[in-house]
């Protein structure tokens, strides 16, 4: 058996090394001239760089492939690199191998220096050797591993569902994939395994799980792309605190493999989130919660407060940075959110509140605002008074924006979000929009609203938040074809429809449907606020860019019109 090609990785030598024999393999990362024949060679992998005293270094330039064996020895005394893991030693004695030459990389293989992302996409392998994407990807393989173990642990079994495959409910817009064999069919590409998943209830694996690659065709934003992986599951006979249960543990897992913190998951309904945080998707980082006025101004004759809501928030201390233009673009914002107008008070030395609206506001309103508020001398308090769920999504905006930490702030703090409404909004024709899908269960003792006020039915549907990110969504599904078939039509969503959609689901389901639940969690975002990032693509072998594009392979590209004859295709000219 031939020895292996090297001793040691680059980045673990430490000053007890001194004396051995070793023959590293990477990249040269830096090479400095020293004297007249020797060099300072820095070799990298993945695990870091180690000084090599090289003689005769001339050929060698940045990224050159090289072997390199030496003997490690400390570095004279006032030549240590205390920033350095190995900046006690260094190889000498070394002869170098060159394994393969390389061209000047486009960028410098650095964490200090970016460079633009469209040159980072391009050239991707180049870039995945910087310790930042290292790292990142390396954090993705933990998690990965993390979850698998988790779930098998729980008794969960690892299913594979198909690629090609037909639409899924969860809305987006889908990407086709032209049959050869059926010219004019299409398979789709799965938005969800949600359908497959369901089928294996039935089929009898009461534990399924799966790392699923998702694809959706729509726009792509700083935490989405097209494709993406999920922690897809689903269980029979169960309950959603369950549910709760099986992913708080692999979420939970995860988290403590890469902080060594293990997190706890706190849960509040969808109604508390929103009246506390206006957002379903609360960072619970932060304090600033919005606060409930209405009721002290319920009297009020100032005009702009006589709304069907107020609530307020309060930015501890913050008076003294809010000048009159810092408060008039939180206006502007405010606005620009939907609100007719923003309140702001400062809060001055003695208690007494300065704003422009005070003197509308009488005594009694000024000091039961205050007490309400916990008001302290220096804080800002900005109100908005309008319809209630416009108070809640425009304060919880301006909370966000003003009190928001970045993503590489602990601590991690996960909350379930519960009861959501089965229904948000209504489409073209007037007919409710499944918030989640429309295989939800709506919630037991709302069921007779499914028909007279379907804006009040509660699902039993629930999301998983971390640090302010939606991390997923889940439900207790309908296994019961009568309930199904009244959601289906407070949906809009004729027979005739929903049979040729899902007519095979609902066919299954007269074979013995057991009830069931299931979760799906977003790995990207997992693993991207794991690793301090705010963009998914950071933490993405091969993502694509913003505009769908892939700078790398050129993706997509235009196709042979033979190729596409053979699929029963024609391209149109582009539409102006
Ligand atoms: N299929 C859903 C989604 O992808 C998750 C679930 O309900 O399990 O959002």
């Amino acid at each position: 058996m031939s020895e292996a090609m090297r001793t040691h990785h680059c980045g673990v030598l430490r000053a007890e090394d001194a004396g051995r024999s070793v023959a590293l393999c990477g990249w040269v990362a830096r090479r400095r001239e020293h004297g007249e024949h020797l060099a300072f060679v820095d070799l990298r992998d993945h695990t870091g760089v180690v000084q090599c005293v090289v003689d005769g270094a001339a050929d060698l330039r940045s990224e050159f492939v090289v072997r390199i064996t030496g003997t490690v020895r400390e570095r004279p005394e006032g030549t240590t690199n205390d920033q350095l893991p190995t900046g006690a030693i260094e190889v000498g004695n070394c002869s170098v191998e060159i394994l393969n030459a390389a061209e000047p990389p486009p960028f410098p293989v650095s964490d200090r220096i970016e460079a633009d992302e469209s040159v980072r996409l391009r050239y991707r392998y180049v870039d995945l050797r910087r310790s930042k994407m290292q790292h990142n990807l390396r954090v993705r393989s933990k998690v990965n591993s993390a979850i698998r173990h988790a779930m098998e642990r729980q008794g969960f079994v690892e299913i594979e569902t198909p690629m090609l495959w037909t639409p899924t409910p969860e809305g987006a817009r889908e990407f086709l994939v032209p049959s050869r064999l059926q010219p004019g069919r299409n398979y789709v590409l799965p938005q969800s395994p949600q359908i497959a998943k369901q089928l294996l209830m039935v089929g009898g694996f009461d534990r399924y799980f799966q790392i699923a690659r998702c694809l959706r065709d729509e726009d792509l934003r700083a935490d989405r792309q097209f494709e993406f992986m999920q922690l897809d599951i689903e269980a029979a006979f169960t309950t959603q605190e369950e549910i709760h249960g099986f992913i708080g543990e692999a979420v939970a897992d995860a988290t403590e493999a890469i902080s060594g913190e293990r997190p706890v998951i706190e849960t509040l309904t969808w109604t508390e989130a929103m009246e506390r945080f206006g957002t379903d998707k609360p960072d619970l980082r932060f304090g600033m919660e919005l606060v409930e006025l209405t009721p002290v101004f319920s009297a009020t004759g100032f005009k702009a407060f006589q709304a069907a809501c107020i609530k307020g928030i309060r930015v501890p201390g913050a008076s003294p940075d809010y000048g009159r233009s810092k408060l008039d673009g939180l206006t502007d914002r405010a606005k620009s959110l939907g609100a007719k107008g923003l309140v702001w008070m400062r809060v001055a030395a003695g208690g007494a509140l300065e704003s422009p609206v005070a003197k509308f506001l009488s005594d009694d309103e000024q000091a039961a605002l205050t007490s309400t508020m916990e008001a302290q001398p220096g804080d800002l308090l900005l109100l908005v008074a309008d319809e209630r769920r416009l108070v809640q999504e425009v304060l919880g905006q301006l909370r966000n924006d003003i009190g928001r930490p970045p993503v590489s702030d602990g601590p991690y703090r996960f909350a379930w979000v519960t009861e959501f409404p089965m229904f948000d909004g209504v489409d073209d024709e007037g007919h409710p929009i499944a918030a989640h899908h429309p295989f939800t269960m709506p919630h037991p003792d709302d069921l007779d609203l499914l028909e007279t006020d379907p804006g009040k039915v509660r699902s039993q549907s629930y999301d998983l938040v971390l640090n302010g990110w939606e991390l997923g969504s889940g439900s207790i599904r309908i296994h019961r074809s009568d309930i199904q078939a009244r959601v289906f039509k407070a949906l809009g969503v004729t027979d005739e429809d929903a049979e040729g959609r899902f007519g095979f689901l609902l066919g299954a389901f007269r074979y013995g449907a057991p009830p069931h639940g299931g979760f799906a969690v977003g790995l990207d975002r997992l693993v991207a606020i794991l690793a301090g990032e705010e963009n998914i693509r950071e933490v993405i072998a091969f993502p694509k860019a913003s505009s769908g594009t892939d700078p790398m392979t050129g993706a997509p590209k235009p196709v042979d019109a033979r190729v596409l004859a053979g699929l029963g295709l024609r391209t149109l000219p582009p539409s102006t």
